[in-house]
């Protein structure tokens, strides 16, 4: 699957929306069917979670894997998932169409390197203090060893304010967009941290010129094992797509 397919083509929006993390069938399954009908083109989640502490929840790993692939097969959605490790590529790749690489790895550059020898298209998030040279630099080891599909996902840095979990500057989306071909997305619930704010970066990413969005949705976000704050409910996403949709007209996009 090409980045064309995935609905990058210039025109498109392309949303991709899903849980933080896969907790059950149910969830993933519920989740999938709800932003699929708002609009969504992908379905993110994840199986490995790159959690500050050992003591968080891990992500449930193959068993989530497993989950991933009967809900991509009941739904025909596409679907991405973070991938932390080289040694998990072959069995991930079995079941994703898209790899996502997350902040905490931008700059692994023995995964980056195993994921550009991949035939499929790679998301690749900004590091959690990285400039944009350094970003640009992550993207250059896959596209110089061999995976020109890439997708840039800019997602915030760490600053000393503290009102947003990371500050994402809307400026960055053409920056990025003067240095490279490749779609830019941007992640508004991580950089939100909380998911009031994440309505408002979602539009603005989309006016500011962005390929794509990424955004968390949960069934029950309050309940969520992980990231619960900034999760937005299935009534929330629906009123976003709402909102973009009227938006993308105006910007010549289609969501
Ligand atoms: C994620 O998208 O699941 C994630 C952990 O985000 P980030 O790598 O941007 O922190
Ligand atoms: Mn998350």
């Amino acid at each position: 699957m090409g980045l064309k397919e995935i609905g990058f083509d210039g025109k498109n929006f392309a949303v991709m929306a899903g849980p933080c993390a896969i907790e059950s069938k149910e969830q993933l399954l519920e989740t999938a069917k709800a932003v699929k009908n708002a609009g969504a083109k992908v379905l993110r989640s994840s199986a490995y979670k790159p959690r500050t502490t050992p003591n968080a929840f891990q992500g449930l790993g193959e068993k989530g894997m497993r989950i991933l692939g009967e809900v991509k097969e009941e739904t025909g959605m596409i679907v991405e998932t973070e991938v932390l490790d080289p040694r998990h590529i072959e069995s991930i790749g079995k079941i994703v169409d898209i790899f996502r690489v997350g902040a905490r790895n931008m700059q692994n550059f023995e995964l980056l390197k195993e994921l550009a020898k991949q035939e499929k298209p790679v998301i690749l998030k900004n590091g959690l203090s990285a400039t944009l040279g350094e970003f640009l630099g992550a993207g250059e080891y896959l596209s110089q060893h061999g995976n020109e599909s890439i997708m840039m996902c800019y997602r915030g840095i760490r600053t000393f304010e503290t009102a947003t979990r990371f500050a994402l500057d809307i400026g960055m989306v053409q920056a990025i967009k003067e240095k490279t071909v490749y779609p830019v997305i941007v992640d508004s619930s991580h950089s939100a941290g909380k998911a009031s704010l994440v309505p408002s970066i979602s539009k603005a990413a989309l006016a500011a010129g962005a390929d794509g969005l990424m955004v968390e949705v949960h069934p029950n976000p309050e309940k969520a094992l992980s990231d619960s704050k900034q999760q937005l409910t299935f009534l929330e996403f629906e009123s976003l797509m709402h909102e973009m949709k009227a938006i993308a007209s105006s910007v010549g996009r289609k969501i």
